[in-house]
């Protein structure tokens, strides 16, 4: 969706140049055809088996984004009681949240039963006492799955490995299997689920299918002993081409899953994809304000930073970085900066781009997943504004924030 015609950068049907010209720079550009293709690529991958597809919100959040997932009926992953507000003013069925994460407090879980959410994916003991006695004091039951950690290595940044038995996320096996024998007999929580999500951007299937093969095994024990359960849940992680990555194609996953599921007919997958949904639908569009040389060393310094996209400086990823309207002149190797008092503050490194002038625009691509929400207000600079593209037209989804802003609340 983001293509050159005529020597200019496009998004859909529309110059990303008249985008930076009506709403200025920095800003994210969603394509609408981007970001659903995948939802409804996942539907008609996994539609011969019972699923549901719960789009993991943490990595765009934007209402009109969750509304695009709303519409297709589709559910939602949260990871906090701000993200369940979010799901719900955009139209998500609560009857499709799943909500993830080590460190719901109570009052975020007594939202959650209020609004009458699918179920709680719970990560520790201590967490599941709170979640009895809250449910109890609500005269609720809460519906639960135990997040488990099946210790299989994703292959991955190790700040996205969640999986590893020394992560801080999900419960061992053994234990797992004592917890669940505890939730079975309290009156307050009615167990439906197994669950694991063993990291982000996977490259191969088989770490989940074999962290899938650990559930089933999980989930065939606790049939033994008389527990039956409705839903397994296997998190998202499933990995995007940021350059020249190949991630294995859906259809690879749904046949693995088939044939791992295949004894156990009734049961519901869910998914929680994030990055496979968003990643590739939104560029950052920043403008070039100077450039220098420091020693053997060229910069190119844009109005973009790290506050606006921080995926490079945190993760060393590596986003492809395309001139909107190249130049064609002569190339150049530079590291492409933002004006953040950090040496840490770079969106690329050592790239081969047109020698850039002033006022050149260049798109940051792959910017759609933990880019803007993991966007913040260091060296007090206004959030960028995020645009939604659909054939020829734009809608701005958020405008860029104000000095005012900055300040609201202090
Ligand atoms: C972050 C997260 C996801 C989404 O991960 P992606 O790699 O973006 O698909 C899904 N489930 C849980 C529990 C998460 O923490």
């Amino acid at each position: 969706m983001f293509k050159y015609r005529d020597n200019q950068l496009m998004v859909e049907d529309l110059p990303l140049a008249e985008i930076a010209d009506r709403v200025g720079t920095p800003v994210y550009v969603y394509s609408r055809a981007a970001f659903t293709t995948p939802l409804d690529d996942l539907e008609s991958a996994f539609k011969d088996i019972p699923h549901l597809v719960a789009f993991s919100v943490k990595c765009a959040s934007n209402l009109s984004l969750l509304g695009l997932v709303a519409e297709r009926g589709l559910g939602a992953d949260i990871v906090s009681g701000g993200e369940l507000y979010r799901a719900l003013r955009a139209g998500i069925d609560p009857g499709r949240v799943v909500y993830s994460g080590v460190g719901k407090t109570a009052r975020e879980m007594a939202e959650a039963l209020t609004a009458g959410i699918l179920i709680f994916n719970a990560e520790s003991e201590e967490e599941l006492h709170l979640l009895a006695e809250t449910a109890a004091s609500l005269k609720r039951r809460a519906r639960i799955s135990l997040r488990v950690n099946p210790a299989v290595d994703p292959g991955t940044h190790p700040y996205v490995a969640t999986g590893l038995k020394e992560s801080k996320f999900g419960l061992a096996p053994e234990a797992a299997l004592k917890l669940y024998r505890w939730a079975a007999q309290n009156p307050n929580l009615e167990v439906v689920g197994a669950d694991c999500h063993i990291g982000s951007q996977l490259l191969t299937a088989s770490p989940f299918l074999a962290a899938a093969e650990k559930l089933r095994d999980l989930i065939f024990q606790l049939k033994k002993d008389g527990l039956e359960l409705k839903y397994i849940d296997l998190g998202g992680g499933l990995g995007v081409t940021y350059q020249d990555e190949a991630p294995p194609s859906l259809a690879e996953y749904a046949a693995g899953l088939k044939g791992i599921l295949s004894g156990l007919p009734g049961l519901t997958l869910i998914l929680e994809p994030g990055r496979f949904v968003a990643a590739n639908s939104a560029v950052l569009l920043v403008k070039t304000l100077y450039h220098k040389t420091n020693g053997d060393k060229r910069f190119v310094i844009t109005d973009g930073a790290m506050n606006d996209l921080i995926r490079p400086s945190l993760y060393g990823s590596r986003h492809e970085i395309a001139p909107v309207r190249p130049s064609g002149r002569p190339e150049v190797v530079v590291d492409v900066v933002g004006p953040i008092c950090e040496s840490g503050d770079f969106l690329g490194q050592d790239r081969r781009l047109p020698a850039l002038a002033a006022g050149d625009l260049l798109a940051v691509k792959s910017a759609g997943a933990y880019g803007f929400t993991m966007s913040s207000n260091y060296n007090s600079r206004p959030r960028a504004a995020e645009v939604l593209v659909s054939g020829g037209d734009f809608r701005v989804i958020r405008p860029r924030e104000t000095y005012e802003d900055l300040v609201r609340g202090e």
